[in-house]
């Protein structure tokens, strides 16, 4: 892997963080959390107050600041927290009071967003502003879908229509008879309602009933759903389906492509919800390789690491490193607090250089270099019983060696080691305790399809994050036999284990399980 160029985000061209008195007027894109723009998140990590809307991608505020005002504006359908005049007046008052103020919509917020009425009263209050474009859903949730707005053999022209107005009002501002005969696709928002009559005055008016047409549910977030049919069958076609808002509508041939161009549905762990126990600083990788296989990710902490490099023994041990004759660390965060603990006493990876150094598995190898260690053993099974075996090579009777770990441990390690005539240090570097997973993250792992299990700690404290609920439908992955046997002990045995006990090795078994079902 190579290294990134640089750790900042890319500059944007406005630059800055949001200025006093300013009002910036920003699109959140269609829920797809990663098609915020650089801009608008620059802007809701500086900002004063934010209001915002309903439909904006979950966990678009957590950026902001812990400071920051942020207040609920949105469109329910048939609820609304603000009157829009109410809104307006909102954003003059806090930017006269000399805050700044992102007004946060979802998708772009020029398109149907009523950004450009606000932009007006601002304009006429005499209000700074900014407008901030989003990605518009009307072709977010298409290309989500497989499904080009334009194509060079298809449709050369592309038409954003608002569905929302009833068709069979007598005064329509929406001329139907020239949409049905627009040279290109039609892309309707807020239309699912009035789909029925849309879809009859478009044929009314002259447009093939066999025409391709699509609906897409939801489109880029996990749960999106998506119905093609004919023009004339759509309204079927979604009613069947239970399609309900926010859907974008879709006519013309383009919709024919998704067959061939479709590929979100197409991922292995498309539709399937997975839950992630690890703690929350080791959790980010396993969460986002499952996403990217397109799983549902419910991030359920259920362990917390607690250093404990502050104790005598530990430092002890440090200032003592260059003595030992091997040094075994059984998981990366032992590295990680290991070379923390050197630091804080001013030793560097010199301190290892006497040493043999193990490593029980890949990733804490890799964490090891990461801090310029190569390790000299790694096992083949990344468990104590191979790292015992594995260490059958190097010489350690009568002399001094170092087990790193957690305090609550197997002994498997330090007991095959004594038993070789080894002076075996053990050292906790740490504890793991009970996670703070969100009420939230347990209600949705309710309806999960598989939970993995990194660890026999992970198994234990999730045990008594649900309370004993285990979620009815779900799939219980195993890193491997340890954690198995505590699954076991806790009437939840495992369904798949894993035959490489490390995370790579846990992903590979859930994707043969879920191809195979
Ligand atoms: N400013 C927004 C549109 C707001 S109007 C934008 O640019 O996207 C609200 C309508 O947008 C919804 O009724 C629905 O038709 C559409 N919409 C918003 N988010 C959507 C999504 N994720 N998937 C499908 N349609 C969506």
């Amino acid at each position: 892997m190579s290294p990134p160029r640089s750790t900042d985000a890319p500059q944007t061209e406005s630059g800055g963080g949001a200025r006093p008195g300013v009002v910036y007027l920003v699109g959140a894109g269609p829920g797809d959390p990663g098609l915020m723009t650089a801009r608008s998140l620059e802007l809701i990590a500086t900002a004063d107050a934010i209001l915002h809307d309903r439909l904006i991608p979950a966990g678009a505020l957590a950026g902001a600041r812990a400071d920051a005002e942020l207040i609920y504006v949105g469109k329910a359908p048939g609820r609304v927290a603000m009157e829009q005049a109410d809104t307006e007046v909102e954003l003059v008052r806090i930017a006269r009071e000399g805050r700044s103020v992102v007004r946060l919509k979802g998708g772009d917020p020029f398109v149907f967003g009523r950004g450009g009425e606000e932009a007006e009263t601002l304009r006429e209050a005499g209000v700074e502003f900014e407008v901030v474009p989003g990605v518009t859903a009307g072709i977010a949730a298409p290309a989500y879908a497989g499904i080009p707005v334009t194509h060079r053999d298809d449709a050369s022209a592309v038409a954003f229509v608002t569905g929302h107005e009833d068709p069979d009002k007598e005064e329509s501002a929406i001329d139907w008879p020239a949409l049905a005969a627009f040279p290109g696709t039609l892309v309707l928002y807020m239309g699912v309602k009035n789909l029925p009559r849309i879809s009859e005055r478009l044929i009314a008016a002259g447009r093939a009933p066999s025409d391709p047409a699509a609906a897409i549910e939801r489109g880029t977030h996990p749960g999106q759903r998506t119905v093609v049919a004919t023009t004339e069958a759509l309204p079927g076609a979604v009613a069947e389906a239970g399609i309900g808002a926010p859907a974008i509508l879709l006519f013309g041939p383009v919709a024919a492509r998704r067959e061939a161009i479709g590929w979100l549905e197409r991922r292995p762990l498309h539709g399937r919800t997975v839950v992630v126990t690890r703690a929350r600083a080791q959790a980010s990788g396993l969460a986002s390789t499952l996403r990217a296989l397109g799983a549902e990710v419910v991030e359920l902490p259920a362990i917390r690491v607690e250093p404990r490099i502050d104790s005598a023994e530990v430092a002890a041990m440090v200032e003592g490193l260059h003595a030992y004759a091997l040094v075994c660390l059984t998981s990366p965060n032992g590295v990680d607090l290991l070379f923390e603990a050197m630091a804080e006493r001013g030793f560097d990876a010199r301190a290892l250089a006497n040493a043999t150094v193990a490593a029980i598995g890949p990733g804490t190898a890799r964490a090891l270099r990461a801090r310029g260690v190569i390790a000299d053993i790694v096992p083949p099974r990344s468990i104590a019983e191979s790292l015992v075996e594995s260490l059958r090579e190097v010489d350690v009777e009568g002399r001094p060696v170092l087990v790193a770990r957690a305090a609550e441990a197997r002994d498997v390690l330090p007991e095959a080691l004594a038993e070789r005539g080894a002076q075996v240090d053990v050292v906790p570097l740490y504890e793991t305790v009970r996670g703070d997973a969100a009420e939230e993250a347990v209600a949705r792992a309710r309806d999960a399809d598989y939970v993995t299990f990194t660890s026999s700690s992970t198994a234990r404290y999730f045990d008594e994050t649900v309370a004993g609920e285990w979620p009815p439908a779900a799939r219980l992955v195993s890193i491997g036999p340890v954690t198995s046997s505590t699954l076991s002990e806790l009437g939840h045995p495992a369904d798949v284990e894993a035959s490489r006990h490390d995370p790579d090795g846990l992903l590979e078994a859930l994707l043969s399980d879920a191809a195979s079902r």
